[in-house]
C-alpha cells in the first residue's frame, strides 16, 4: 500500500458542506461526481498533497444513508492508493481480511476501488484505490 489517497466524510447536505470546506481550505472543490452504483454524490477537495472526498446519499438504501442513520455525519473511510488492486485484494484475503468487494469496481475520480470490511480492520472502513490507466 502506498500513501493515503483520500479521506471520505459522510455529509447530509453536500451543497452546504461544499461551502463549509471551501471556507476551511480557502479553495473550492475541483470535482463533483455521482456514483450511481453506490447511491452517492461525491465532491473532492485538494488540501496540499491530500484529498478529501465528501459523500452524500442519493438513495435511501445507499451505504452512506445507512451510515448517517447509525453514526451521523463524520469520517466514513480512509482510502489507500495501491499499484495493483487485484493483487492487493488477493494478498489481503490471504492475510485473513474480510473484503466487502471481492474484486475491484469502478469508483469516483477515475479509480478502481474495493472496500475492506470494517469488522476486520478495528472498525475502520478502508478503501483500496488504483488509478485507471488508459
Ligand atoms: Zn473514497
Amino acid at each position: 500500500m502506498n500513501k493515503i489517497e483520500h479521506i471520505g466524510i459522510a455529509v447530509k447536505d453536500i451543497e452546504a458542506s461544499n461551502e463549509l470546506f471551501r471556507s476551511l481550505f480557502g479553495e473550492a472543490h475541483y470535482k463533483i461526481e455521482d456514483v450511481e452504483s453506490e447511491g452517492v454524490k461525491t465532491s473532492f477537495f485538494k488540501c496540499g498533497p491530500n484529498k478529501i472526498e465528501l459523500l452524500q446519499a442519493t438513495s435511501e438504501d445507499s451505504p452512506i444513508a445507512k451510515f448517517l442513520e447509525k453514526k451521523g455525519e463524520g469520517i466514513h473511510h480512509i482510502a489507500f492508493a495501491v499499484e495493483d488492486i487485484e493483487n492487493e485484494i488477493k494478498r489481503l484475503k490471504k492475510e485473513g481480511f474480510k473484503m466487502i468487494h471481492e474484486t475491484a469496481k469502478k469508483g469516483a475520480d477515475n479509480k478502481l476501488i474495493a472496500f475492506l470490511h470494517p469488522k476486520s480492520t478495528n472498525g475502520v472502513l478502508i478503501e483500496l484505490c488504483q488509478d485507471i490507466r488508459e
